[in-house]
């Protein structure tokens, strides 16, 4: 270890592993990256290491496409095997809307070049996926570039072909202090003191305290996530082909295949925050005690969607955590007020996202800014408000809850709020308001008859008409936009 460094990395996990990577390919390769115990040791170690296409916001699917891409080229750049199993995978639609939204999905994915994307029926998905129960499902997607990797190998990849580029990887060793300076941070850590022009926080389910070591209250919650491993599956033993990566949207679970058994992974409706201030400092390899009865109702699901699992046994539980942010991109970027200090926090899929969120960051920091469209995963739309813990608890619970329910592009989510007011709120709510949310604040959207409420929907909605009004008012007349 040095007593310098251009940029230190806090964390090992896959993101700051990718972080590390894509700095030294970039030429930066006077950047080391410090890890608390060994590379994997927060949330990436148990990840169920699936990757896939689609995303709700076109720039965050085009950094997944990115990073499915990169993996094999970081493979073969490290020589560390990354179990990569390209099965191609099928996202499955069962109620109208639902099958009505994954189509424009696949339209967006078309004009944006992601072309290995296809429509398909419930007989097709049925047929590629012959586990699969398809009643009542209405059509799905199938994406070739979809599958799983090994978690372990993939961080080691990313970390060794960073170390071929000339970066350090510094292991058992946690960051305890964060001071800044003239030139940037003095970081003191458990084997010494280090200054560097930048640092950059890649802590995962520590994100927040290495936050608060800058005094940054970062926006940001683990939550704990179930998935199961079954004992092998006889349908599966005389398969040669494995089973793609499946998402059933209104069941919840996400699958794939595990040597003859299945993983069968559940976004669960009742959520559970996990150590809100952030992981214990000795936690390690650790996972907490699965809880079958809180996730019921999607293991029932999931039993009548893939029902060859019911007559075999549960060979593995995984109960592990991972962090959210309030709308569940990523927290990247910048931090404002604190020079040099860089945040690759929340990414909460880090093995579909991590290439891109490392690429970006590098690119910001080394260019002052990145390639591609951040926005979604910027730090900066979040302000101070979003540090109240209420408001993190509400929205990080709301977004896990509802990982796999649709938002309609018109629906308002009501999870910490409301948090800013406008002095006239509670007598414009009398007149009719119905109020959004914009950076924390509520803003009026539009004023109803008593008793209104806009239903959510994919087409014209029941507030067009009072809307149409209210534009007409102001064209031929005057109005007054709140904003
Ligand atoms: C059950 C489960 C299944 C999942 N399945 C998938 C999946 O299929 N696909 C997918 O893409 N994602 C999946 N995920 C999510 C994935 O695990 C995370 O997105 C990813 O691991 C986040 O990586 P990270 O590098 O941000 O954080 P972490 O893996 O938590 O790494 C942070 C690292 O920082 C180190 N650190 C913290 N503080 C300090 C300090 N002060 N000094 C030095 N080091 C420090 C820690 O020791 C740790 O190693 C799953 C998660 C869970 C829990």
């Amino acid at each position: 270890m040095k007593s310098h460094y251009r940029v230190v990395v806090i964390g090992g996990g896959v993101v700051g592993a990718s972080v590390l990577y894509h700095l030294a390919k970039f030429g930066w390769s006077d950047v080391a990256l410090i890890e608390r115990k060994i590379l994997t040791a927060g949330s990436s170690w148990h990840a169920a290491g699936g990757f896939h296409a689609l995303n709700a916001d076109p720039n965050i699917a085009a950094l997944q496409a990115y990073t499915i891409d990169l993996l094999s080229e970081v493979e073969k750049e490290s020589g560390q095997s990354i179990g990569m199993h390209m099965t191609g995978g099928l996202i499955m639609a069962s109620t109208p809307d639902r099958w009505e939204w994954l189509q424009s999905a696949y339209r967006v994915f078309q004009s944006i070049g992601i072309d290995d994307c296809r429509l398909v029926t419930p007989e097709e998905a049925g047929e590629l996926n012959p586990l699969m129960s398809t009643h009542g499902m209405i059509g799905g997607m199938w994406a070739d570039r979809e599958g799983h990797v090994d978690t372990t190998g993939t961080v080691h990849a990313y970390a060794g072909a960073a170390k071929k580029r000339g970066a350090e990887v510094i292991e058992n060793n946690r960051v305890l202090e964060l001071n800044e300076t003239a030139e940037g941070w003095e970081i003191v850590t458990e084997k010494g003191t280090i200054h560097a022009e930048h640092v950059v926080n890649a802590a995962g389910l520590w994100a927040k305290q290495v936050g608060r070591m800058a005094g940054i209250e970062l926006p940001v919650s683990p939550l704990n996530h179930h998935y199961l491993i079954t004992d092998t599956i006889p349908e599966l033993e005389s398969h040669d082909t494995m089973l793609p990566l499946t998402t059933d949207l209104e069941g919840f679970t996400y699958t794939r295949q595990d040597q003859k058994g299945m993983l069968v992974g559940i976004y669960e409706i009742n959520h559970e925050h996990w150590m809100m201030d952030g992981a214990p400092w000795e936690y390690g390899f650790e996972l907490q005690q699965e809880d079958p009865d809180r996730i019921e109702h999607e293991l029932t699901l999931g039993f009548e969607r893939y029902p060859s699992i019911q007559d075999v046994g549960i060979k593995t539980w995984v109960n592990g955590a991972f962090t959210f942010s309030p709308d569940g991109n990523p927290l990247v970027g910048p931090v404002r007020g604190k020079k040099n200090y860089w945040c690759a926090c929340a990414v909460m899929a880090g093995f579909l996202q991590g290439g891109g969120v490392g690429k970006a960051l590098a690119e910001w920091i080394i260019h002052g800014e990145p390639e591609e469209d951040v926005f979604g995963m910027d730090v900066a739309r979040y302000g101070d408000y979003a540090g109240n813990k209420r408001y993190i608890k509400e929205t990080t619970g709301q977004f896990y809850s509802r990982r796999f329910v649709m938002t309609y592009p018109n629906e308002q989510l009501p999870a910490g709020r409301p948090m800013k007011m406008a002095a006239a709120h509670d007598a414009m709510t009398v007149a009719g308001c119905t109020w959004g949310v914009s950076y924390g604040l509520e803003v009026p959207l539009m004023f109803g008859p008593e008793g209104f409420a806009e239903t959510p929907s994919l087409k014209r909605s029941n507030a067009h008409d009072i809307v149409a009004e209210e534009c007409k008012a102001v064209r031929e007349a005057c109005g007054l936009v709140g904003l």
